[in-house]
Parts: C-alpha cells; sequence; structure tokens
C-alpha cells in the first residue's frame, strides 16, 4: 500500500513510500525508513533488545523532523531487506529459530549484517551458528553428513564469503574458499575480467585465481609397496591403473582433492588389490587430505585452524 510521508516544516510528500507488510503495528509511536519502506514498531521493544537503538531512540526528536502518520520517523541507511528481515526477527519470534531449525541465506544475511551493527547479541550468535553449519572447521565435519539448517547455490558462495569478513566470521572462510574452487571456476574467470557482481556479491578480496590449491594430492599416488602386500606385482599394477584413473577424473570433473576418493569409490576397487593394500591405501589417503585440510587455511592467507576455532568459540559460546 502506498502512503506518504509528511514532512512537517516542507509539506513535501513521497508517493513511492510503502508500509511494510506485517510489521505495521498501530498502536506504536515510532517509525522506521530504510529506502522506500516505513516500518510501524514499538520503540520500547527494540531499545531493551538492542543498546545501539536505546542510544539514538533517548535522543531528542529534532524540531521539524520527518514524521510520518504523527509518528516520528528514524531513517536508517541499511538495505530495505535487510531491515525488513531484522525488524520481523525482532518482533515475530518464530520467524528465526535456533539452529537446526530450517532457514534460509536472505534471512541469515539481514539478521546477522544488523544484529551485528545494532548489538543484538543473541541474534547475532543465532545467526553465526546457522551460517557455519555449513562450513566445518575440521575434516571430520566436512567428511560427514552434518545436519544443515539452510540450502546454499554456488551463485550464493560470494555473498557468503563477503558477508563472513563483514562479520568477522573467519573460521567459516577456508571451507566456503574451497567450496568455491570445486564448484564455481567460472567465476574465477569473472574476477579476473573484473566483471561487477549485483548487490552484495561484490568480488571478495582474498579469492583471486592464484589461491587455487594446485597440484594433484599425493593422496593418489601411492607407493609401490605397501607392507603387508599379498601379490606384490599384481596387486601394484592394479594399484597403479587405479591410481592413473583417479588423476585423470581430476581433469575432467575439476580439481576436487577431498572428493577424489569417497566410500563409493573404495568398494569398487578391482579385487585384483589385496585386502591389506586397500587398508593400507586408505590409510595414507586419509593422511593426505588431513594434510591438505590442515594447510587450507594458509593457502587462503588466513590465520591457522588454531586461532580460527578459537574465535569461533568467541563468537558462538
Ligand atoms: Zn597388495
Amino acid at each position: 500500500m502506498a502512503n506518504s510521508i509528511d514532512q512537517s516544516s516542507r509539506g513535501t510528500v513521497d508517493p513511492t513510500i510503502i508500509k511494510a507488510e506485517n510489521l505495521w503495528f498501530k498502536d506504536c509511536g515510532l517509525v522506521i525508513r530504510s529506502g522506500n519502506i516505513v516500518f510501524r514498531v514499538s520503540g520500547e521493544i527494540l531499545a531493551a533488545k538492542s543498546s545501539v537503538f536505546q542510544d539514538m531512540l533517548r535522543m531528542p526528536q529534532p524540531r521539524g523532523g520527518e514524521t510520518f502518520d504523527g509518528c516520528a520517523v528514524v531513517c536508517l541507511p541499511d538495505d530495505p531487506r535487510d531491515t525488513t528481515v531484522f525488524l520481523r526477527v525482532i518482533f515475530d519470534s518464530e520467524f528465526f529459530e535456533p539452529y537446526p531449525a530450517k532457514t534460509g541465506f536472505d534471512t541469515i544475511h539481514g539478521v546477522l549484517r544488523l544484529s551485528n551493527k545494532y548489538l543484538v547479541d543473541y541474534l547475532r550468535r543465532r545467526a553465526l551458528i546457522h551460517l557455519s553449519c555449513r562450513f566445518p572447521t575440521t575434516l571430520d565435519g566436512w567428511m560427514s553428513a552434518t545436519p544443515t539448517s539452510w540450502t546454499i547455490e554456488p551463485d550464493l558462495l560470494i555473498p557468503v564469503i563477503n558477508l563472513a569478513r563483514e562479520v568477522s566470521a573467519l573460521w567459516i572462510l577456508p571451507a566456503v574458499f574451497y567450496s568455491l574452487c570445486i564448484n564455481t571456476p567460472h567465476h574465477f574467470g569473472a574476477l579476473a575480467r573484473g566483471v561487477p557482481f549485483p548487490r552484495h556479491r561484490r568480488p571478495p578480496r582474498a579469492a583471486r585465481p592464484r589461491d587455487r590449491p594446485r597440484g594433484l594430492p599425493r593422496a593418489a599416488r601411492f607407493p609401490e609397496r605397501l607392507p603387508g602386500c599379498m601379490t606384490s606385482a599384481r596387486c601394484y599394477a592394479a594399484r597403479s591403473a587405479e591410481r592413473k584413473y583417479r588423476e585423470g577424473l581430476q581433469y575432467q570433473l575439476g580439481y576436487r582433492p577431498l572428493e577424489l576418493w569417497g566410500d563409493a569409490e573404495w568398494r569398487q576397487l578391482p579385487p585384483t588389490i589385496c585386502t591389506p593394500c586397500v587398508e593400507g591405501m586408505k590409510g595414507m589417503h586419509y593422511q593426505a587430505i588431513q594434510n591438505f585440510w590442515d594447510d587450507l587455511p594458509a593457502k587462503y592467507r588466513l590465520p591457522c585452524w588454531e586461532d580460527l576455532e578459537q574465535m569461533k568459540d568467541v563468537a558462538l559460546l
């Protein structure tokens, strides 16, 4: 519904102003304007949740200041989409429930940006837990199917990186950068050509092509002799063939070292590879991808996992 802002000092009218659906409470006396959307809400509830709003609303209204339907207007410079989500969460407790309740990236984005800016700690923590659930800080977390509360498309990875930078959630970045490398090689070409990204899709500072991990993982390079091998010559030939096949797949499917050998691949190994060698290969492979994972933050010039974990603990606990 269109409505007009009365600017009592000048009597100007803005016909493009829209009242926010579900956030227009007639018994409340504060109007918030964000872009061309107005929200009528309780200033007292906002002040109780956010010390920044408390200070802002304590300041006397300037004479001749903007009013709407007779209420004082506070203008926020934030994106109206973020403001809508943030206020919805403040005034509707069921709209954004704690993990593992389902939510979406736009909601996480709005809540996290504005709760970080306006110091609403419980919402900041809740949004960070939702954001972090998709980007583990351990290899076991990456390899296991941890329940997630929101879905992600490759095009959201750059907005996720920008959001993490803005709110200092650096612990998710190694996994996000790795996801970006394996899912969206086209982004690197676009970044290199300086193609601009819409809205909050600016190119992340640390996701330049040179950050992409290079070289084949040692996981695929099994040695000639493995301890306990029962049929050394035949078994070695089979292991070599398998290794070459896997290395070839890397070129066909893209560079995905953590996904190179999954449970299905281990089950499909030819029977000419003896059981002790299969176990030896699994152990060597797991150690190799663990080393790869341990080095991941350094590949993207981020703090080490230990420091990232500490940041995460401080922010989430
Ligand atoms: Zn063997």
